[in-house]
């Protein structure tokens, strides 16, 4: 298995002097797993613009292109880059699109290829001349042939999100974006004229349940890719309920799950390289040691071999 990092930002992509180290663009990781053809694209934000050209470097576009992409959820910011992702104008190319959807009255194909329309792009969606399937698929299993088994989890986002779960001969890599941890939605003061102490108790226990079955997800996984939007500060309270975890829930998440190695994904915008860099080094040095995962900050170019 070999993981590649081609987009690690969140919500908008953010070129300039400040991000040139880890990177300005949105989501979208490249999976080769077993077979060297075997490709899977994990988001299409704008970072899957570049994996394109990358490809026909490596010259896999002068073969036809099969590949599998597997969408977190259709936030913007992790599908942006589809109309720019140059094999989908290749006759060639065949590619197997899944993802959740939340509004089951519009279709994935619709909600990606409406991208493609003259109101925000010079191309139809209808003209692209590669052959595009669309699975909308929810949590579960699937066996994607090859020995590649795909497990799915439901995470906490403001829609329809998935968690995937890709595992091959004993290796996996799990991906939690975008996520944020599940809090107690009866919770008010006791002094409240509403407070009802059951219902308070019950909602900290589903909570706590959610919590746990993220961390079951995740268990002994050899690379955890998780949502780290926030730093504590940013995120408690301004930012609760917006969909993204602070940087400590992520490491705690990983460290009770046993995992290898985390990567902290889908910086806000807002970070640059020297605070990025700043944060890398705090959680390095604070759960430095064999009992603990390795901690990395999520950089464009970045390959892991598994
Ligand atoms: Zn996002
Ligand atoms: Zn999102």
């Amino acid at each position: 298995m070999e993981i590649k990092f081609w987009g690690v930002r969140g919500s908008i992509a953010c070129p300039g002097p400040d991000t040139v180290h880890y990177g300005g663009n949105t989501a979208c990781i490249e999976l080769n797993i077993g077979d060297p053809d075997r490709l899977i694209i994990i988001d299409a934000g704008s970072g899957i613009r570049v994996l394109g050209h990358d490809l026909k470097e490596r010259g896999l576009l002068r073969h036809p292109l099969v590949a599998d992409i597997f969408l977190s959820h259709t936030h913007w910011d992790h599908i942006m880059g589809f109309p720019f992702f140059d094999p989908i104008y290749l006759p060639d190319t065949r590619l197997n699109i899944y993802g959740p959807v939340t509004y089951e009255e519009e279709s994935l194909d619709k909600i990606i290829g409406d991208q493609l329309s003259y109101r925000y792009f010079p191309v139809l969606h209808s003209e692209l001349a590669s052959k595009l399937d669309y699975h909308q698929i929810g949590e579960g299993e699937l066996d994607l042939g090859d020995g590649i088994r795909l497990k799915t989890k439901y995470l906490n986002h403001t829609l329809q999100c998935l968690g995937y779960r890709f595992e091959y001969q004993g290796k996996s890599v799990c991906t939690a974006f975008d996520t944020e941890p599940y809090r107690n939605l009866f919770a008010m003061p006791p002094e409240s004229p509403d407070y009802d102490p059951v219902t308070a108790e019950q909602g900290e226990q589903a909570a706590s349940e959610e919590n746990q079955r993220q961390v079951d997800f995740f268990r002994n996984a050899d690379v955890l890719i998780h949502d780290a939007q926030y730093t504590r500060e940013e995120y408690d309270p301004s930012k609760l309920g917006w969909g993204h975890s602070p940087f400590d829930y992520a490491v705690d998440a990983a460290v009770k799950a046993q995992v290898k190695q985390l990567y902290l994904f889908h910086h806000d915008p807002l970070r640059t390289d020297a605070s990025l860099s700043a944060l890398e080094k705090r959680y390095q040095e604070q759960y430095a040691g064999d009992s603990y995962p390795q901690i990395a900050v999520a950089r464009e170019g970045v390959r892991i071999r598994l």
